[in-house]
């Protein structure tokens, strides 16, 4: 397939060199420059996507997702598919999504979820929302990027079950956390901790696969010093967007603000910026009752 892929950075790049890998033609494009082994370079947006078969997006934000799509919807074939992987707000993806379908476009949101290592293995989970004719001819470079990929019904809605996860997430991680602190105040061992919990009713992806406590269950992060991982300002990023669609959509979503406003402190006022998300675990541990 002749692919456009707009957006190399620590996912597109690695996602844009599996694509070239298994064989296909992709042309990229980066404001910032990016070189990617098998991947022919650009020179604008419009240029990647001219002649593409399908479109990738892999950005920072909805603006600049809104701005780009500016650029490339005018630039692309009738009956092309735009894939758009970035986590961005709902209401641009929908907004983006609709500007695609006049121009005769297929549009897909289809956010992911397995981080940079999902990334550069090709075992990303995608979450799609959008046209079913677009979602079976991307089927074949998802399996390429992915290991899995769920249609979740109309634009928006790949967005919309990737805030919903992630506010799980948010949540879970901080609850795995305030508990284990908990624990060493209670004088209950971290490991026998986590050996009734992770068989109990209290267990979650967040204690069994990625448990916050250093030495305790599978490696994770916890045992490399925090360093990401799932970097705590990426989480911050989804619980505001949780929010937004919260408010958007008139959900009561109490736990998902207060996750919010606890990555906030602990990204913006604390030491939590570039820390892995789990590292709530050794905030909590300086912690009293308040
Ligand atoms: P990143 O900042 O490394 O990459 C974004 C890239 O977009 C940068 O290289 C930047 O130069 C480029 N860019 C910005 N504006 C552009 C424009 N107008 N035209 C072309 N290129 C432009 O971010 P990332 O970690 O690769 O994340 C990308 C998206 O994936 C984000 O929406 C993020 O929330 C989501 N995501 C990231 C992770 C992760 O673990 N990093 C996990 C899941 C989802």
């Amino acid at each position: 397939m002749k692919i456009g892929f707009i957006g190399l950075g620590n996912m597109g790049a690695p996602m844009a060199a599996n694509l070239a890998k298994a064989g296909h033609e992709v042309t990229g494009f980066d404001t910032a420059g990016v070189e990617v082994e098998g991947v022919a370079n650009a020179a604008s947006a419009a240029e990647a996507a001219s002649g593409a078969e399908v479109v990738i997006t892999m950005l920072p934000n909805g603006d600049i997702l809104r701005r780009v799509a500016d650029e490339i919807v005018p630039a692309m074939d009738k009956g092309a598919v735009f894939l758009d992987c970035s986590t961005v707000d709902v209401a641009s993806a929908r907004a983006v999504a609709e500007k695609a379908q006049e121009a005769g476009l297929l549009a897909l949101d289809a956010p992911v979820s397995g981080g940079v290592g999902g990334a550069q293995g090709g075992t990303l989970t995608f979450m799609v929302g959008g046209d079913e004719k677009g979602f079976n001819i991307a089927k074949e470079l998802f399996d390429i990027m992915g290991q899995k990929a769920v249609h979740c019904g109309p634009s928006g809605n790949g967005q919309a079950a990737k805030i919903c996860n992630n506010m799980i997430l948010g949540a879970t991680m901080i609850v795995t956390c305030e508990a284990f602190a908990m624990a060493d105040k209670l004088g209950l061992d971290r490991q026998a901790m986590f050996d009734v919990v992770s068989t109990s009713s209290g267990y979650s992806w967040s204690m069994n696969t990625y448990c916050p406590a250093p030495g305790v269950g599978p490696q994770s992060p916890a045992d490399n010093d925090y360093k990401p991982g799932f970097a705590a300002e990426l989480m911050l990023k989804d619980l505001r967007l949780a929010q937004q669609a919260a408010t958007d959509a008139d959900a009561d979503t109490p736990l998902g603000a207060a996750a919010m406003r606890l990555y906030e402190e602990f990204v913006e006022r604390e030491d939590g910026k570039g820390r892995d998300f789990s590292a709530m675990l050794p905030r909590f541990e300086k912690r009293g009752h308040s």
